[in-house]
C-alpha cells in the first residue's frame, strides 16, 4: 500500500538486529488518519466473512484493530501479555517467544470474550518470525473459534512468519512487505497489487 510504504520510507528507522522502528506513526505516536485508512483495506477485504471479533495482541496492534473493527461493527479483543503468576482457569493461555525483545511471555484472553461461536480476524502491527500470530492462532484453537484471515500492517518478508502462516493455509493480508533493510537505512519493499 503506497501511502504506508511512503510513510515507512519517510519516517521509519532501521535498527540493528533487523528491527524497523515506526514510533512516529504506529508504535508510540499514532497517526490516526493513516491507521483509519489501513483499517479500511482490511474491512474491504474481510467485510463478507461474517467476522464477529477482531483479535490482536497488546499494545501496538490495538489501534489498527480498532480502525478495522469500527467498520466491521464488531468488538476488538486484545490478548494480554502477562508474567505467568496468577493465571486462573477463566482464560486461554499460550506462551510466546519474542525474538525482538529476547524473552518469552504468556498471553491470555478471557473465556468471556472468545468462544466457539466466534469468527475472528487476527490483526497485528508487525509480522516477523510469526510467534505472536501463532500464539493468537493457538488461543483461537483453544476457544474453538474460526479464523477468517490475518491482517498485518508491516510484514518483514525476509523473516519466516508470513511464509509459515500462508503455508498453514491462512489468508494473510500484509499492507507493506519489507523484503530487505540495509544498515544505511535503505528499505526495499516487495511489489504487491494495490
Ligand atoms: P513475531 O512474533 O512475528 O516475530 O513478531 C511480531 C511482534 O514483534 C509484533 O507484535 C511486533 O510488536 C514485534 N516486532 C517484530 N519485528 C518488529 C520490528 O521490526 N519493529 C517493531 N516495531 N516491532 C517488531
Amino acid at each position: 500500500m503506497k501511502i504506508l510504504e511512503d510513510k515507512i520510507l519517510k519516517e521509519g528507522k532501521v535498527f540493528p538486529g533487523n528491527v524497523l522502528k515506526v514510533d512516529s506513526f504506529l508504535n508510540h505516536q499514532i497517526d490516526v488518519e493513516l491507521i483509519d485508512r489501513l483499517g479500511e483495506v482490511f474491512y474491504e477485504k474481510y467485510k463478507n466473512k461474517n467476522i464477529t471479533k477482531v483479535l490482536t495482541i497488546e499494545a501496538s496492534g490495538i489501534a489498527i484493530a480498532c480502525a478495522t473493527a469500527r467498520l466491521l461493527e464488531v468488538p476488538v479483543v486484545f490478548a494480554k501479555k502477562t508474567q505467568s503468576l496468577n493465571i486462573g482457569n477463566d482464560v486461554y493461555v499460550t506462551r510466546v517467544s519474542s525474538f525482538t525483545h529476547g524473552r518469552d511471555y504468556d498471553v491470555t484472553v478471557s473465556r468471556n470474550y472468545l468462544t466457539k461461536e466466534d469468527i475472528v480476524l487476527l490483526v497485528d502491527d508487525f509480522l516477523a518470525i510469526g510467534n505472536a500470530m501463532k500464539g493468537l492462532i493457538e488461543i483461537c484453537d483453544q476457544a474453538g473459534a474460526g479464523i477468517a484471515g490475518i491482517g498485518i500492517c508491516i510484514e518483514k518478508g525476509f523473516q519466516k512468519g508470513g511464509a509459515d502462516l500462508r503455508q498453514m493455509g491462512y489468508d494473510v493480508t500484509s499492507l507493506a512487505i519489507v523484503d530487505g533493510m540495509e544498515d544505511d537505512g535503505t528499505i526495499n519493499f516487495r511489489e504487491q497489487e494495490e
